[in-house]
């Protein structure tokens, strides 16, 4: 069974776009047998895709350190819930669990884990798919950003093929299936 790691807020985001973007994503996920690992919480985008997964019959599989399972609030209906000891740990352990990365709309957190991924994946520590998921344009000034850091020379213009942008989360299983290995990865320094 492939298995998705979404990256999303612990808040729902000011426009109720996120949010459907969230629960269509865990719904799709499910529907196409593809599992979901996320960060475990049952707050924000987070939980609301989880529980569309869930509801959707999907494997659930979170992660959550026990620092967090307070404030983040462990979500107890998730098919495994994994509790860790660190930050690092989780995303150590979601990065192993998963065959690619999807990036809804997130805070600080997302966006470290994300940028995470992309610059292990530049320096060939891994080759699985990322997908930036821009719902209603949230990632737009991101994506600006990567395009200056490109133009003045900070980043190659392949760069750019590290991850992929997706106006709709509907086009993940298709994208997850048809991705090519990104030819910047080295997968020999695993
Ligand atoms: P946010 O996008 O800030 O709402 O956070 C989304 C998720 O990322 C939450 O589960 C946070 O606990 C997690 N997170 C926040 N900071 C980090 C970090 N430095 N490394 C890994 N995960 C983080």
């Amino acid at each position: 069974m492939k298995r998705v790691c979404v990256y999303c807020g612990s808040a729902v985001g000011d426009d109720p776009a996120y949010r459907n973007a969230a629960e269509k994503l865990g719904s799709i996920l499910a529907g196409s047998g593809i599992g979901l690992v996320y960060g475990g919480g049952r707050v924000g985008l987070m939980g609301v895709l989880a529980d569309a997964a869930l509801k959707a019959g999907g494997e659930v599989i979170g992660i959550i350190p026990g620092h967090l399972h307070a404030r983040e609030i462990g979500h107890q209906g998730a098919t495994r819930l994994i509790v860790v000891g660190s930050m690092h740990e989780r995303k150590q352990k979601m990065f192993e669990l998963a065959d690619a990365f999807a990036i809804l709309p997130g805070g600080f957190g997302t966006i470290e884990e994300a940028m995470e991924m992309i610059t292990w994946r530049q320096l060939g520590l891994h080759d699985k798919p990322i997908f930036l998921i821009d719902a209603a344009g949230y990632w737009a000034p991101l994506i600006m950003l990567f395009d200056h850091v490109i133009a003045r020379g900070f980043a190659r213009p392949d760069s750019r093929d590290l991850f992929r942008v997706l106006k709709r989360v509907e086009d993940v299983p298709l994208a997850l299936a048809a991705s090519p290995p990104s030819h910047l990865a080295k997968p020999e320094l695993l």
